[in-house]
C-alpha cells in the first residue's frame, strides 16, 4: 500500500503558505503503518491538476488531495476528479442542511455557490465537516483509493482524524497498532549517536529506529507494529532500554517535550529556583523559560549584562578581572553566576558569556562560550564550548545547553542546596508612571 498526497492551490506554489497539510498526513499516514512516497503541489488550475492526478494514478493506490473544496471558481478538485472518473457530483442532503443553518444562525444571505459546497462524487462516503461548510469525501475506483479533504488545516485535521483516518482503517482492513515514540538527546552529535547505536540501527526491523538531527538537537523516533498495543509499547520499551543502556546520559525527554519544558519541570518538582546572567544570550534563555506556564514558582529573575559596565556596575565583577582575563572567560562567567544567584536569592545562578559572531570577540573566535552554574551550597562550575554555526544558532544552543547543566545539576540523585540566608532590602522605591490604553 503508498500513498501519495496532492496538495492543491496556487498560494502553496507562490510561497505564500507552507504545505503543512501534507506534513500532518504523512504524519498521520505514517501511523497508520501506510507508505507516502510522493507529495505533489498543484496550483489552481483543472490541467495541471488532471496532469497530476494521471501521474499519481500510475505509482500509488492511495491519493488524498487537500484544497480546492470551497465555493469559488478556483475551488475545482471535485469537479476534476468527477470528470476523471466520469463520475456525477450530486448534492449531499445533509451536508446542504449543514451550510443552510450556518448561514440562517450566521444571518447572512446564502448565495448559489454556496451549494457548490454541498456537492460530493457520486458514491462516495462523505466525510462530515465539522469545523466548516465543504465537506470531505472518498471513494475507491478501480482498486485505487481518493480521499478528498477540504485545505484548511483547522478543517481538514478533525475531519481526518475522525472520519478519514476510520474510512482508510476500514478500506485497508488495518488492524495493526502502529506505536511510536521520539527520544530527544542533546549534548551529542548525529554521527557519535549512531556509532554509538550502529548495530542496534542494523539489526532493527521491528521496532524500527529513525535518527533526525536538528538545531543543535538529535532525535531518535521509535516505531513498533503489533496487533496488540501492549506488545507493541513492550517491544518499545525493549529496544529503549537498549539505546539508553549506551547513551542515556544525553537522553533529556520524549516525544514534544524541549530542554525548557524539561528543566522548568525538574526544577519545579525539586522546589528549586533559577536567576540568569546573560551576556551573549542577551535574556532568551529566560524568555524561553518564562514563555512556559508555571514558571513563576522556579525563575527568580535575572540580568542582560551585555556590557563590562554592566557586569562591573550590576554584577559586581570587579574591573581588574574583566581587564586581565576579560569578559569571555572561566573566572568572569564563574563570578557571574554566583553574583546572580546571590543577588536574586535562587537556588541556581546561571551565566552565559561568549562569542555568537561573526567577528571574533576579544581574540576568541566566535561559538567560543563559557556558561557558569553556581548552585547555593556548592562550589560553581564553568562550561567551556567551541560551537558552530550562524549567530542565531549558537546563541539558541548556548540558551539549550544552559537547560542542559541545569538538568545534570539538578538530577534527583543531587542535595538540595541549603536554605537561603541572604536577605535583600529595597532601599529606594519609584512610584510608577500611569499611562492609559492608547491601542
Ligand atoms: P475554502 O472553503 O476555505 O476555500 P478549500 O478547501 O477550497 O477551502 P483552499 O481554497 O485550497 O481550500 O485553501 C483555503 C486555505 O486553506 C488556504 O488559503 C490556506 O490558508 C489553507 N491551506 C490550503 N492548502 C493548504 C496546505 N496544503 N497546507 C496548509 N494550509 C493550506
Ligand atoms: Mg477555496
Amino acid at each position: 500500500m503508498n500513498a501519495e498526497i496532492i496538495a492543491v492551490g496556487s498560494e502553496l506554489l507562490l510561497g505564500q503558505i507552507a504545505n503543512t497539510n501534507a506534513q500532518f498526513l504523512s504524519q498521520q499516514l505514517a501511523m497508520l503503518g501506510i507508505n507516502v512516497y510522493f507529495h505533489t503541489v498543484v496550483g489552481d488550475n483543472a490541467g495541471r491538476l488532471e496532469q497530476a492526478v494521471k501521474t499519481a494514478q500510475t505509482r500509488a493506490n492511495l491519493i488524498i488531495f487537500t484544497g480546492g473544496l470551497g465555493p469559488t471558481k478556483d475551488d475545482l478538485t471535485k469537479e476534476t476528479i468527477a470528470r476523471l472518473l466520469g463520475r456525477r457530483l450530486v448534492i449531499d442532503e445533509e451536508a446542504l442542511r449543514a451550510i443552510e443553518v450556518y448561514f440562517a444562525r450566521t444571518n447572512r444571505p446564502m448565495t448559489e455557490n454556496n451549494k457548490k459546497q454541498a456537492l460530493v462524487l457520486e458514491g462516495s462516503t462523505v466525510l462530515k465537516n465539522e469545523h466548516g461548510m465543504a465537506p470531505g469525501m472518498a471513494l475507491v475506483a478501480d482498486g485505487i483509493t481518493y480521499m478528498l479533504l477540504p485545505g484548511p488545516p483547522k478543517e481538514m485535521r478533525p475531519m481526518f482524524k475522525k472520519y478519514g483516518n476510520a474510512f482508510l482503517r476500514r478500506t485497508f482492513s488495518l488492524s495493526e497498532r502502529i506505536e511510536s515514540r521520539v527520544l530527544r538527546f542533546f549534548g551529542i552529535g548525529e554521527s557519535a549517536l549512531e556509532t554509538a547505536i550502529a548495530d542496534l540501527i542494523d539489526a532493527q526491523s521491528n521496532p524500527t529506529i529513525a535518527p533526525l538531527a536538528g538545531d543543535g538537537e538529535v532525535t531518535l523516533r521509535l516505531t513498533a507494529k503489533h496487533q496488540d498495543e501492549a506488545e507493541a509499547k513492550r517491544l518499545l520499551d525493549e529496544v529503549e532500554s537498549a539505546i539508553l543502556a549506551r547513551v542515556g546520559r544525553h537522553c533529556y525527554g520524549y516525544n514534544d517535550e524541549t530542554l525548557f519544558t524539561k528543566t522548568l519541570e525538574r526544577l519545579k518538582e525539586r522546589g528549586w529556583t533559577i536567576a540568569s546572567a546573560e551576556s551573549l544570550t542577551g535574556g532568551l534563555f529566560l524568555e524561553q523559560l518564562t514563555a512556559l506556564p508555571g514558571a513563576s514558582q522556579v525563575v527568580q529573575g535575572g540580568v542582560v549584562c551585555y556590557t563590562n559596565g554592566v557586569k562591573e556596575q550590576v554584577l559586581g565583577i570587579p574591573r581588574p578581572l574583566l581587564e586581565a582575563e576579560g569578559a569571555v572567560s572561566e573566572p568572569c562567567a564563574r563570578l557571574l553566576a554566583e553574583n546572580v544567584r546571590a543577588m536574586c536569592d535562587a537556588d541556581i545562578g546561571i551565566s552565559f558569556t561568549g562569542v555568537a559572531g561573526p567577528d571574533p570577540l576579544e581574540g576568541h573566535p566566535p561559538g567560543t562560550v563559557y556558561i557558569g552554574i553556581a548552585v547555593r551550597g556548592r562550589d560553581a562550575t564553568v562550561h567551556r564550548l567551541m560551537l558552530s554555526g550562524t549567530r542565531d544558532a549558537i546563541r539558541i544552543r548556548t540558551a539549550k545547553y544552559g537547560c542542559f547543566f541545569c538538568l545534570r545539576c539538578s538530577r534527583p540523585t543531587a542535595d538540595r542546596p541549603p536554605p537561603s540566608l541572604n536577605i535583600l532590602h529595597r532601599t529606594s522605591f519609584f512610584p510608577p508612571h500611569e499611562y492609559g490604553d492608547c491601542c
